[in-house]
């Protein structure tokens, strides 16, 4: 079949929840995807912020063939050796002491809804169960995690939302310490806001987040979805901060491709749960944990962390001249490799642009064109990119 039949077959029989670009991706190699024509893309999309390794890295391939062959699936009720292995090299390299295992953030992130409740109703009293979360962030798509995003048009249509959330502006402590009550148990937020646009908070935002929370005794929950397993420069978002979050959630590269998520937690807080709490099938299933230990350990092992870093550099500097250049760019802002480009007019119309010449980035928020490439990228790579994203702009 070819592209087109191909796509009047997904209108005819997938439902309409995406909006999708008109090509089929068949292949990928490192920072490169292919269509189904033979036609090749720099893709700095990278499966939104997932594949932090490069499509096809040959540690998770092995590892995953290595498991397919061994064992595919085994239910909770016995140990797994992967699983062990995962939570170990987590924890190891993380605040937490504790993981619990599911397959997309928004599972992590209800998870860790769940278990912030639960520890408020154990230690706290069963009227502490409000949570505070931030306008214009992001947690996901299920009833809790819609409800904890700060965005009506998440919400829209889907009502009567969950109990007990409250909103308040990113970045704003003071708005933040007014929202507190005598029933709030926990702060989750987003370390920089990847769906709100990239939003970066100020430099001791963060730590002092902590501070309020361990001044009225609530748990400080970071999502970690988008900026997590390095994407930020370092393996996790919040250690820029020096600070130690209550409960983390991870997902989108934790299997750089192969769908995982985490929820991690220090000791005292995960003993809140106990058998019977919480559970799911495929949840740290061997064959997602062998995905999740090869890529985690590749991320740690590489280099990749160091490069992220100096490319990101690199790749903000690029972007800083060529709003120097266009006064259609409002802002250039990024951490890591978690960039964006705010305009002033609609994004759409330039993503569609560097697609046709061979760059995939996307828009959020309607202006905000977003780049999170592969970790493993290097000046080319980017060079290519900024020379795509120039050459469109210039044509407008
Ligand atoms: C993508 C994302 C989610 C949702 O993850 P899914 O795997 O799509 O459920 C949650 N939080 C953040 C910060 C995200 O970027």
């Amino acid at each position: 079949m070819n592209d087109k039949e191909l796509m009047a077959l997904s209108s005819e029989n997938i439902m309409n929840t995406y909006k999708r670009f008109p090509i089929v991706l068949v292949k990928g190699e490192g920072p490169k995807v292919w269509d189904i024509n033979g036609r090749e893309y720099l893709d700095f999309v990278a499966g939104i912020a997932v594949c932090n390794l490069g499509h096809c890295h040959p540690q998770v391939v092995a590892a995953l063939k290595k498991q397919a062959e061994e064992l595919f699936h085994v239910s909770n009720l016995y140990y797994i050796e992967t699983q062990i292995k995962l939570a170990k090299l987590l924890t190891d390299n993380s605040f937490a002491d504790k993981a619990f295992f599911c397959n997309s953030g928004a599972e992590a992130n209800e998870a860790a809804i769940k278990l912030a409740r639960k520890y408020a109703h154990e230690n706290l009293g069963a009227d502490k169960f409000e949570l505070i979360t931030m306008k214009d962030s992001f947690h996901g798509r299920t009833m809790a995690t819609i409800t904890a995003t700060g965005q009506e048009k998440f919400q829209f249509g889907f009502t009567p939302l969950l109990d007990g959330f409250k909103y308040v502006p990113f970045n704003d402590l003071q708005a933040l310490e007014s929202a507190i009550s005598v029933k709030t148990c926990g702060i989750m937020l987003e370390p920089v806001q990847g769906e709100g646009g990239v939003i970066i908070p100020d430099d001791r935002y963060l730590a002092k987040v902590r501070e309020i929370c361990d001044r009225h005794d609530i748990l400080l929950i970071v999502d970690e979805v988008q900026t997590g397993i390095g994407r930020t420069g370092r393996l996790f978002a919040y250690e820029h901060s020096g600070i130690e979050p209550d409960i983390m959630t991870l997902a989108k590269a934790l299997g750089n491709g192969f769908p995982v998520g985490a929820m991690l937690a220090k000791d005292e807080i995960a003993k809140a749960f106990t058998p019977g709490n919480h559970a799911s099938t495929f949840g740290g299933n061997p064959l997602a944990m062998a995905a999740g230990y090869a890529a985690v350990s590749a991320i740690l092992q590489e280099g990749v962390l160091d490069n992220c870093r100096k490319m990101g550099e690199y790749f903000l500097t690029q972007l800083k001249k060529l709003q120097g250049k266009y006064r259609i760019i409002n802002a250039v802002r990024g951490k890591g490799l978690m960039l964006a480009c705010a305009l002033d007019i609609e994004g759409a119309d330039i993503v569609n642009e560097c697609m046709k010449r061979g760059l995939l980035i996307n828009c959020t928020g309607g202006k905000t064109l977003r780049f999170v490439p592969p970790l493993v990228i290097n000046r080319n790579d980017i060079d290519r990119a900024i020379g795509i994203l120039d050459n469109v702009l210039e044509g407008r």
